[in-house]
């Protein structure tokens, strides 16, 4: 169990190095939490207020589902009851990533939802991606916000802020933040080319129940 919890630690260092080489964080922003299943439900969360490309695993929180500290000195990230709240209210994630990436920022910044207009979307997030409500970060009406606007998704966008992504693990988190960037992205190109198109809702309700599958796992 120790190892195991260890290699967690380790795997959330790990994330927020590749998250800012690839250049989807930078600096102290963002945050990310992991899911400890079992008698007691654990999570492990980032600390506030410390460069995350250069966090070590002592960093590293543990937390119970109130978002009490149970091992640390830091102080958990701001939003702590932002992932606790996603926690309770859908079971089948297991990791949560908050970050401040540019194209989706562009979406965040205008309150406006990325339209689903690319199959491999659906997959991913589950549709269109769209804009919790405004609240201050770390408040609980931002908490509640979130878990409305994350039904049935796997992404939202926090409005003038950032973005939050879930999956089953903390790798499947990164692809759909890596896939809700991409499609940001891939928006602002499409409209210069002209003409962007949703997709059939044929398609959409087809891979909505593939993504489905993939959640209650296969
Ligand atoms: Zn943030």
């Amino acid at each position: 169990m120790e190892g195991e919890r260890e290699n967690y630690r380790l795997e959330i260092v790990r994330m927020f190095r590749r998250l800012d080489e690839e250049g989807l964080n930078y600096g102290r922003s963002g945050n990310i939490s992991v899911r400890i299943k079992g008698e007691a439900e654990r999570y492990f969360i980032t600390p506030s207020g410390v460069p995350k490309a250069t966090l070590k695993e002592e960093d590293i929180l543990l937390i119970d589902r109130e978002g009490n500290i149970v091992e640390g000195e830091r102080n958990p990230s701001i939003e702590v009851k932002l992932h606790v709240s996603i926690y309770r209210r859908y079971p089948h994630f297991n990791a949560i990533i908050h970050a401040h990436p540019i194209y989706s920022l562009a979406f965040a910044a205008t309150r406006k939802s990325i339209p689903v207009f690319l199959e491999e979307m659906v997959y991913y997030t589950g549709g269109d991606v769209r804009v919790a409500e405004y609240a201050p970060s770390g408040s609980p009406e931002l908490a509640e916000n979130v878990v409305r606007a994350l039904e049935d998704r796997s992404a939202v966008l926090l409005a003038n802020h950032g973005v939050i992504t879930c999956g089953p693990s903390l790798e499947e988190a990164y692809d759909v933040l890596v896939c809700v960037e991409r499609a940001a992205k891939i928006y602002f190109l499409s409209t210069l080319v002209g003409g962007l198109t949703t997709l059939p809702q044929e398609t959409l309700e087809l891979e909505r129940e593939i993504y489905k599958l993939k959640l209650e796992g296969w």
